[in-house]
């Protein structure tokens, strides 16, 4: 069996605004608690809560207890354990638009011991720069790290705004910005794989990759968030952030350290390579869907509340990156909700060879691909030609080098989850996985003009059958390059 060592971190205060919310309760909290059980959270640390719900401390960690027992599988909840961890979480009622409820936080960390201070911003976005005002103000900000979810704002211009009301308060280097794509294991595989090994390197551009596809699809419709989710859409919820970050990581040269700046100077090389989108040629290279109901599933018109509502829940473009490494190897993106199959892959698809000698056999060489699986089951599969076996004839077939990690990382081995990752890497200062304002300005940048292509087009968004790969302009987009899709199979 494999163990995997747990490095140490400082004792800390991880302040959380939005403790009651989905998000915390889904995930912070149960994945603190993992860590918890792995034996890396310092004896003295706090966990503390804020939201404007009136409870007690007590009956706070009796709600965690009871959102353990939904979130952590049977196999890893133990109530000795549970007690224990819920000992180290505090709640604070606090309204953060209102100056008056700040004392008891202010009193709690004015005591507090602990080497790391980290504010984590779980609450909406319109949120954010209120509460990075009173910590501002009540100069609880100061050598404190500063956590903030996606979305960082709605197109350049709001992002840049955030930015810098942000700034007033915050240095670049405290802040953390959550891509939790980044955070996850196959994705740290990628660059072990990449720069780890000289097997790929050569391969790794234009004269042998023929395209990349990347894809995130999603079996789930938006479940009664429909009014929340109508004033975003896939692009800005997923493209311009998770799909864009993969599409970094694997396009990027090799970094020559690997380290927050030497590897975010990389990835905003890519971004700001990509060759841009606008108008009829972005109307072209871009196709956008919006899902239909099915037996017992309400349509997006249904669940948005506006039946006119023009929000994508499906995306497809091709970016080509203008650089002597990728020219002439183009990317196709692809994400979608209420799609066949949960998965999010990378698939590196390679030059066919140049001539077949098996001119006699029925089997096509088709050529290698290397996927990389975020989810489920994430590891690699390279795929590669290799004889059937047996004497009744010499015939090919395609075969999968197997390297999913859950088999080859024994029984007791639990897929962390993204989140685990970062949060100890907040806590230890370590910004590698998290994104930089200029990254996410840039990343804006390139998506807002096929927005405004969209927007000024007043074509709608194409429908197409719930639980399907998506609309048929998808299937268009890339075979109209002789190419396809990779089938959405988990
Ligand atoms: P949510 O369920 O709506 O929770 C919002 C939290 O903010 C609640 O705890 C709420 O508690 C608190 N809150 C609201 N107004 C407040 C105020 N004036 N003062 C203090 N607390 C206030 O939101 P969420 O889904 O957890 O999302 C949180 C953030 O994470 C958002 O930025 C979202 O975009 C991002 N995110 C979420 C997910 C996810 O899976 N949920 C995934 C990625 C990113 P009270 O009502 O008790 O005050």
């Amino acid at each position: 069996m494999m163990t995997s060592k747990i490095i140490p971190v400082d004792p800390f205060d991880l302040v959380i605004f939005g403790i009651t919310g989905d998000l915390a309760r889904r995930k912070l909290i149960p994945v603190l608690y993992y860590r918890f059980i792995d034996g890396q959270i310092p004896k003295s640390s706090r966990i503390i809560g804020l939201a404007r719900s009136a409870f007690s401390t007590q009956q706070f960690r009796n709600q965690a207890r009871e959102a353990l027992k939904q979130a952590v599988s049977e196999k890893h909840f133990d109530p000795a354990l549970a007690k224990r961890f819920v000992s180290c979480l505090h709640y604070i009622k606090n309204d953060v638009n209102s100056d008056e409820d700040w004392g008891e936080l202010q009193k709690m960390l004015k005591d507090s011991d602990n080497k790391v201070l980290a504010f984590y911003l779980s609450v909406a976005p319109v949120l954010f720069s209120p509460i990075v005002k009173q910590l501002g103000r009540l100069n609880l900000a100061k050598n404190s790290r500063l956590v903030v979810e996606k979305p960082f704002g709605h197109d350049l211009a709001s992002a840049r705004k955030l930015k810098s009301q942000i700034g007033a308060v915050y240095n670049e280097h405290a802040i953390y910005r959550i891509d939790h794509y980044l955070g996850k294991e196959t994705v740290q595989n990628l660059m072990a794989l990449r720069f780890a090994n000289k097997l790929f390197e050569p391969l790794w551009n234009t004269n042998h990759v023929d395209h990349i596809q990347i894809t995130a699809a999603e079996t789930l419709g938006v479940e009664g968030r429909g009014e929340y989710y109508d004033n975003i859409g896939a692009m800005r919820d997923m493209v311009q952030n998770h799909l864009l970050q993969l599409l970094c990581l694997t396009a990027m040269e090799p970094p020559y350290k690997f380290d927050a700046d030497a590897m975010r100077d990389e990835k905003l090389k890519v971004l700001r390579a990509l060759q841009p989108l606008t108008g009829e040629e972005a109307l072209r290279k871009t196709v956008r869907g919006q899902y239909l109901a099915a037996p017992g599933a309400p349509g997006y018109l249904e669940e948005s509340h506006n039946k006119d509502s023009q929000t994508e829940t499906f995306v497809a473009l091709k970016a080509q990156i203008n650089s002597w490494r990728w020219a002439g190897t183009p990317f196709y993106l692809r994400t979608g909700k209420r799609l066949r199959s949960q998965v999010a892959e990378i698939v590196i698809t390679f030059r066919s060879t140049p001539h077949s000698i098996f001119g006699e056999i029925d089997t096509p060489i088709r050529p290698n691909a290397l996927v990389i699986r975020l989810q489920p089951d994430e590891g690699l599969n390279l795929f590669i030609m290799t004889k059937d076996p047996g004497p009744g004839g010499f015939r090919l077939r395609e075969t999968p080098l197997d390297m999913t990690f859950a088999g080859n990382s024994g029984d007791d081995w639990r897929p962390p989850d993204a989140y685990e990752r970062l949060i100890m890497d907040i806590i230890r200062g370590n910004q590698t996985l998290f994104m930089r304002d200029d990254e996410v300005e840039a990343a804006w940048e390139w998506i807002d003009p096929i927005m405004m292509a969209w927007k000024n087009s007043g074509v709608p968004p194409e429908s197409y059958d719930s639980y399907s790969s998506g609309p048929a302009g998808a299937v268009e987009l890339i075979v109209r390059d002789n190419r396809r899709w990779r089938d959405i199979v988990a």
